[in-house]
């Protein structure tokens, strides 16, 4: 098999595992201190892999129906099971051409920064800063092997699905032709994921708040979680201002505020349920879909009506009224 079958072969058999995007990237795109050299310093070529994230998984997170679905099935299932699968497909099928193959996904549970968490996964769960394992830097990666570009609160965009896809890589000796990056043309920087945070976890430049969204994703905005009780967070001087979405933390406080949220299971895995509906994505899909900029056309809108919430209000107790 020549370079140009190589290609075409492992395009086929990511497709036929699910993959919806393929694309290739040479090394020389990268800079001499990228952690793939640390990695396999003998890679040639860093192969992303993209995955839709189907429409119907989000349905109940933005509905506030059902939460479950889109944990289990969009962030457990995919990472767990389905990507993983046409990784080791993938690299079987470059390792039997002689070359070798290194499948990359997310670390979920292993932090390079001792002081730094990531929301998808249970904060007591993950080993921080304890090993010099070098990671890669997954949406720069994903956007050198020209599969989408960096929307503005650091989501992988691409022109069929927008913001709901998730992604991995494999890295090989093996030389193959990259794809080629397009320019920026999905993100207008129009701050929607912004405004839609129901925990003002994405700043002014983009950047997301790790400790802030993780806190906020697990449902510590009573306005956007139907399982709160009432009398929710009530050891917090600030429960009204965390209630609303409103409360700064940083990592001590966000751990506090962690071992009080109890109002709907985890996965798998130390996955944790997204109850902030991944709002931040929604909104950025929804605005795309309006735009009329994504290449993969549905029947109907996503967004059947106003997004919903509760009242503040709701959570006042007696006393403090
Ligand atoms: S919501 Fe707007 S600003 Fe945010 S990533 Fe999408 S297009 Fe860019
Ligand atoms: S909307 Fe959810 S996932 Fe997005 S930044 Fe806010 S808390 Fe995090």
């Amino acid at each position: 098999m020549n370079a140009q079958e190589l290609k075409a072969k492992i395009i086929e058999v990511a497709k036929a595992n699910w993959a919806d995007a393929v694309g290739f990237a040479s090394v020389n795109r990268f800079k001499k201190d990228d952690p793939i050299f640390k990695i396999m310093p003998e890679t040639k070529t860093v192969i992303c892999l993209v995955f839709r994230l189907l429409r119907g998984m989000y349905r109940g997170i933005e509905e506030g129906s059902t939460y479950y679905q889109y944990t289990t099935m969009a962030v457990e299932n995919m990472e767990e099971t389905i990507m993983p699968m046409a990784q080791i497909r993938v690299a079987n099928l470059i390792e039997s051409q002689g070359f070798i193959a290194l499948p990359q996904r997310r670390h979920q549970t292993i932090m390079a920064e001792e002081n730094d968490t990531n929301p998808e996964v249970a904060y007591d769960a993950i080993f921080r800063g304890k090993t010099q394992e070098p990671q890669m830097n997954f949406i720069d990666t994903a956007v050198q092997c020209g599969v989408g570009e960096k929307g503005f609160h650091g989501a992988l965009l691409t022109d069929e699905y927008g913001p709901m896809v998730r992604y991995c890589f494999l890295l090989t000796d093996a030389e193959i032709d990259e794809t080629l990056i397009p320019a920026p043309h999905l993100c207008d920087q129009c701050g929607k994921c912004v405004q839609a945070c129901p925990g003002k976890a994405i700043d002014e430049n983009g950047k997301v708040d790790n400790w802030q969204c993780t806190v906020y994703y697990n449902g510590a905005n009573g306005t956007k979680n139907p399982f709160m009780n009432p009398d929710a967070f009530l050891a917090f001087e600030n429960r009204l201002e965390i209630i609303a979405g409103e409360a700064k933390v940083d990592p001590e406080t966000a751990r506090k505020i962690l071992d009080n949220i109890y109002f709907y299971p985890p996965a798998q895995h130390a996955y944790q349920c997204s109850i902030c509906g991944r709002a931040c994505d929604i909104a950025c899909y929804v605005h795309l879909e309006e735009k009329g900029v994504l290449k993969k056309k549905f029947h109907d809108k996503f967004r059947k009506r106003e997004p919903w919430s509760f009242d503040v209000n709701d959570f006042v107790i007696k006393k403090e009224k």
